[in-house]
């Protein structure tokens, strides 16, 4: 068996940022094991002009030269109205962003990691039950393994290693992203990325290298499998009943392929610890593709928990744990600015998309909840992935308690120490999928929605 520093599995962004910046602080053994998939579409195109930044911290540079790629303008946006609004990069403080072959931009990252030393195992991670503590010993095929004083999750939302060892992910939303891919040159494509909001989701089509271009729906799962957009019929005439995006495709362009991805809000309830392991880009947090900043997060990720580990490594104490509550401020500051952007949006107050997004949902204290039973809720059982919200459900009984009680107790016996505020949410959200019903009568009604006020240093969505 072969031991290493650091084993890191799963080779996207996240993962070979990890590395790279481990052997550029020093780290002497890093393996990174990564499963070769066969070239289907990548998700993801759009890389912010404040990547550069994390590329430069990773030492390749400020741009990406070897990387087919187009520089993106900024955002033209249908969004709270039917006008279209301009965000030009322009007149950004980074300059322009890249719009990127993204299947050559992971396998350029993981170039550059081989070269600087980390070795890269073709494998595949198997799920398994890990002990909560290193050093780890890994099985990666039959009889086969490998060893590692530290063990980082870089496996995207699956966070396979994360849930080897028991963490619970709690999810803030159902998205779903039909993504697909065109080659064509539809007259007046724009050149800024294109976002359309609709009554039950949003959409947007962007540029890519080789007169290719992408149209991606977003919508909550069950409206996805509804409404079966997964077919391309069914795609067309939903993107063609659209006032700005619909026209791109009426040239009849040549389809390359599309496919379903998960694009929920998701964090894990805790990112790393002090043991030995720790998670870096989505398979810590994952934020809505809105925000087009999954990229350039995986690699913030990658290179803030290489000096985490660095000292760690080193002996130090702490690290992992300042690491991990990082994770956790920036999740709760991403969360407020996704409230603003979808507040934008008022035309469809309706739509449960929306309501479901768009607002600060804080339940009123006095408002009873109680548990139903699984046949009653809008969504099955298994969406309460988490198991902070199975116990919250469980705190609400089937008798009914007042939110502020559930509140009370679920703090009182839970060993992890979340904002009320997150609690609230959590009720508000097992409300809204059915699983908790809510009754008043109170003065202000079950629920005090606030429009959220735009936070501080918000970024241009996309
Ligand atoms: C529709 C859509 C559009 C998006 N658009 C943008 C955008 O424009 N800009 C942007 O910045 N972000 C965008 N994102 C988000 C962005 O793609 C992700 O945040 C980013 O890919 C996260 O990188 P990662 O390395 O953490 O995870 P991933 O990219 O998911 O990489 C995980 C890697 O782990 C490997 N792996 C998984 N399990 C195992 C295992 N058991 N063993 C070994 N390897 C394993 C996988 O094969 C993969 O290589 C979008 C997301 C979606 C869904």
């Amino acid at each position: 068996m072969n031991d290493y520093d650091v084993v890191i599995v799963g080779g996207g962004v996240a993962g070979c940022s990890t590395a790279l910046a481990l052997r550029r602080r020093g780290a002497a053994s890093v393996a990174l094991l990564h499963t070769p998939v066969p070239e289907s579409i990548r998700t993801g195109e759009t890389l912010q002009p404040q990547a550069r930044r994390w590329l430069e911290a990773l030492g390749v540079g400020r741009d990406v030269p070897r990387v087919p790629s187009l520089s993106a303008q900024g955002v033209c946006s249908a969004w709270g109205g039917d006008t279209l609004a301009y965000d030009d990069h322009l007149f950004g403080l980074h300059g322009k962003g890249f719009l990127l072959d993204r299947a050559a931009f992971d396998r350029y990252l993981m170039d550059q990691a081989r070269s600087a030393g980390v070795e890269v195992i073709d494998t595949a991670f198997r799920a398994q039950r890990l002990e909560g503590e290193g050093p780890w010993r890994i099985r990666t095929g039959e009889g086969a393994g490998i060893g590692g004083r530290f063990l980082v999750d870089a496996t995207g939302k699956r966070a396979t290693v994360a849930r080897g060892l028991g963490i619970p992910r709690i999810r803030f939303d159902d998205l779903q992203a039909v993504y697909t891919l065109w080659r064509g040159q539809p007259e007046a494509f724009p050149r800024h990325t294109l976002i359309e909001s609709v009554e039950n989701g949003w959409c947007y089509a962007v540029a890519l290298p080789d007169d290719r271009f992408v149209v991606a729906v977003f919508s909550d799962k069950a409206l996805v499998r509804g409404l079966a957009l997964g077919r391309l019929d069914r795609f067309l005439e939903f993107v063609g009943r659209t006032a700005h995006v619909g026209p791109l495709l009426r040239g009849a362009p040549e389809c390359l392929g599309s496919r379903i991805a998960a694009a929920d809000s998701s964090v894990l309830e805790t990112a790393g610890s002090e043991r030995g392991w720790l998670a870096a880009g989505d398979a810590a947090s994952a934020y809505d593709p809105l925000s087009s900043a999954g990229i350039a997060k995986a690699m913030e990720d990658g290179v803030r928990a290489a000096d985490a580990i660095f000292d760690w490594l080193g002996g130090a104490s702490g690290a992992i744990d300042a690491y991990c509550k990082r994770i956790q401020v920036a999740f709760e500051h991403y969360l407020k600015q996704r409230a603003y952007y979808y507040g934008l949006e008022r035309r469809w107050r309706r739509s449960t998309f929306w309501a479901s997004r768009q607002e600060w949902i804080g339940l009123h204290p006095d408002c009873v909840v109680c548990s139903r039973r699984e046949s009653e809720s809008r969504l099955p059982d298994r969406i309460l992935s988490s198991g902070e919200l199975g116990r919250i459900r469980a705190v609400c009984g089937h008798g009914g308690l007042r939110a502020h009680e559930v509140v009370r107790q679920y703090q009182g016996q839970s060993p992890r120490r979340y904002p009320d505020w997150r609690v609230i949410q959590a009720i508000g959200f097992l409300v809204a999928t059915g699983h908790v019903a809510a009754h008043g009568p109170c003065e202000h009604g079950t629920f005090q929605r606030h429009a959220v006020p735009a936070p501080v240093g918000s970024p241009p969505m996309r």
